[in-house]
């Protein structure tokens, strides 16, 4: 009967201690309103860092050509989501960002935004999005003149300073395939780097370049297509998951 009782209040004594003893800090996307007590208090919005801000630099502008980032070196659980192109606009998209506090880079082709300003205006206004250059067609830009490449790259930053109000820095190529040319257009068109990816989201499930898991520093790719609210929440899940928490990629890109 007393060991009963003792394996009761022993019992009753770690679900307390469970309870009080505050979640690791990643299993908390930024921004989640009223911690238990002795939780660690989550941080504001718009310093999505609980461990610490990151400055880092983009590589070096070499010869005239971007440097190309496909992860970033990080030793911190940080985790970075980029959505591209524009095809399909999802009028969940919005909410669905400013509620998880992904952080994403907008990789869009001015021929998906043209005529839709307002849609990628309002993700990128509310949400602490960067827009990101992506060409205006999305071609294929390997073995192109290096004319060809640059009014694709130029005209596309040129619109959204028009049209949106921001100039884009960050760049990358359609179908991640880009050759020297591509690298010289890219920074006589004001990039400072030409951005990668290291995992994917496709029809809701999240595929790894290697392993089963994310990592720190991964560049995860998505697009804005029929299946956006799958593909995020199953980034969100998976980062969870993972122990990372995602944080705004410009950040490691300065
Ligand atoms: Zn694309």
């Amino acid at each position: 009967m007393a060991k009963r009782l003792l394996v009761g209040v022993l019992a009753a004594l770690l679900a307390l201690s469970a309870c009080s003893s505050p979640p690791p800090p990643s299993s908390e996307p930024p921004g989640q309103p009223n911690p238990a007590p002795g939780a660690v208090k989550p941080p504001a919005p718009n310093a999505p860092y609980p461990f610490g801000t990151v400055q880092q630099k983009a590589p070096e502008i070499k010869d005239g050509k971007v440097g190309v980032v496909r992860r970033i070196h990080t030793d911190k659980p940080y985790v970075f989501i980029t959505m591209d192109d524009g095809a399909v606009r999802d009028p969940a998209a919005q909410s669905l960002i400013q509620q998880s506090g992904g952080h994403p880079v907008l990789f869009l082709n001015n021929r998906y935004v043209k005529g839709h300003e307002a849609y990628f205006k309002a993700i990128l206004e509310s949400t602490g999005s960067v827009l990101g250059d992506h060409t205006v067609n999305h071609p294929n830009l390997k073995g192109k003149p290096l004319a060809f490449q640059q009014k694709e790259i130029c005209d596309n930053a040129d619109a959204y300073q028009q049209s949106l109000g921001v100039r884009p820095t960050l760049f990358r190529p359609p179908f991640g395939i880009y050759d020297e040319n591509t690298l010289k257009a890219a920074a006589l068109c004001g990039m400072r780097v030409a951005v990668l990816w290291s995992a994917a989201v496709n029809d809701g499930h999240v595929q790894f370049q290697s392993g089963d898991r994310l990592r720190p520093g991964d560049i995860v790719l998505m697009h804005f297509r029929k299946t956006f609210k799958e593909d995020y929440e199953a980034f969100i899940a998976q980062a969870k998951k993972d122990g990372l928490t995602p944080v705004p990629l410009a950040d490691f890109l300065g």
